[in-house]
């Protein structure tokens, strides 16, 4: 096995249990090595450090897979799968579940969503990538599904020199699916829709907002399917208007506002919310509920700061549409902004917007997508139900 040696100084943050190595604490590798090979990591006192594999092309060098003297074959990836799903089985998910959340389940770059009988897979880093076959084995005995398949179409996979694909990995099957959520029914586009086709991470959150929509007419920005919204109606909301700037989004959104008769309630239109916030604002259009789900806004540093105007803006523009007691709920999957400075940003919109807010509900996403202490990216999403009143 080629060994890998750390640089004397390296961060805590590899001891402490981060599986990610940067090309820049590397000492010296002793041998020849190719992208995607299984490799032992030392520490530059020769202590053993991990097993991971390796991608020279790549700035993240080497994503442990385990610190122990194991070996990395296909039992390996069954173990791992089986137990993520033991896991997922006791803390109550198995229906519809990420049932692989890449590093937060000791397997770095890979992704597994589960709907129902149906999984889809990202792998998202080339040593992932080839074990693709051992993965797809594992799902097919530990579950015997009805069908799997490739999102890949993924950006972040040329970073590592891999090419963006989507397609079956097993008999191809009709990919428009319906799942099944809070007692409601959804479409699930698995090959066109966004990332895997359904953003499970909300899937606990659409239940908070449960008492606050009750007769109220509520307003939806970045509603995709339209599933915040679609849970309002059925809580009871008197109105909802949902707004998306995809019009494939906003066509599946008010498909399934028909699938569960709630079509009368809920309307979806494809509108960039940007704007449209900003100028019912100004018209000082009035809604007992708004809701924002944005994408995330930057994935690198530079651009925090940018991030964070972006909602405060939005946020702001939220409060001014609230009706003086309503209730604004509001969403952030960046995860370079942690949940301390986006509720500061939300604490700075309602500043400006003469608002005085009260913190109903504070969460992160589904436990289906665990926490990991120490492991910053995997505490992405932030869910907030403020009470807005006026100063
Ligand atoms: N709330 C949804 C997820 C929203 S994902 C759910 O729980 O399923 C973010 C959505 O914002 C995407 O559907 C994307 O199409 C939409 N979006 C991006 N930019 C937008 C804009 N400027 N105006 C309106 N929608 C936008």
């Amino acid at each position: 096995m080629t060994k890998v040696f750390l640089k004397r100084k390296i961060a805590n943050r590899i001891f402490n249990g981060h599986p990610w190595i940067f090309l820049n604490e590397v000492e010296k590798i002793n041998g020849n090595v190719n992208a995607g090979d299984i490799v032992d990591i030392y520490y530059a006192d020769e202590k053993f450090c991990g097993r991971g594999y390796i991608n020279p092309k790549s700035q993240i060098i080497v994503r442990l897979l385990t610190r122990k003297n194991e070996a990395i074959d296909a039992s390996f990836f069954y173990k791992k799968i089986e137990q993520a799903w033991q896991y997922r089985q006791k803390i109550g998910y198995t229906e519809n579940c990420r049932l692989i959340f890449g590093e937060a389940d000791e397997l770095p770059a890979l992704i597994i969503d589960k709907f129902n009988d149906y999984f889809v897979i990202q792998t998202l880093a080339y040593g992932i990538d080839i074990w693709k076959p051992a993965i797809v084995e594992a799902l097919q005995k530990l579950f015997s599904p009805k069908g799997i398949y490739e999102r890949n179409d993924v950006p972040v996979r040329e970073l590592e020199g891999l090419p963006q694909l989507k397609g079956f990995l097993s008999a191809a099957f009709d990919t428009n699916i319906v799942i099944k959520e809070n007692g409601l029914q959804f479409y699930v586009d698995i090959e066109n829709g966004q990332k895997t086709g359904y953003f499970l991470d909300q899937q606990d959150n659409r239940r908070a907002i449960k008492q606050i929509v009750k007769n109220a007419n509520v307003l939806g920005a970045f509603t995709y399917t339209g599933t915040f919204e679609i849970h309002a109606a059925h809580y009871g909301a008197k109105s909802v208007l949902g707004l998306d700037i995809s019009a494939n989004a906003v066509a599946q959104a008010n498909k399934n506002a028909e699938l569960n008769g709630l079509a009368h309630i809920c309307k979806f239109e494809a509108m960039n919310a940007f704007d449209v916030l900003k100028i019912w604002a100004k018209e000082e259009k009035k809604y007992d509920v708004v809701m924002l789900d944005p994408p995330a806004f930057t994935k690198s540093r530079e651009n925090i700061q940018k991030a964070i105007t972006g909602y405060k803006e939005i946020n702001l523009r939220g409060m001014k549409l609230i009706e003086n007691g309503g209730f604004l709920v509001t969403s952030s999957c960046t995860n370079l902004v942690q949940p301390d400075l986006f509720l500061q940003t939300i604490e700075m919109a309602a500043k400006d917007a003469r608002k005085k807010i009260k913190q109903v509900v504070f969460n992160a996403q589904a436990s289906d997508h665990p926490i990991i202490w120490g492991l910053d990216n995997t505490n992405y999403l932030k869910f907030l139900i403020v009470e807005v009143r006026d100063k």
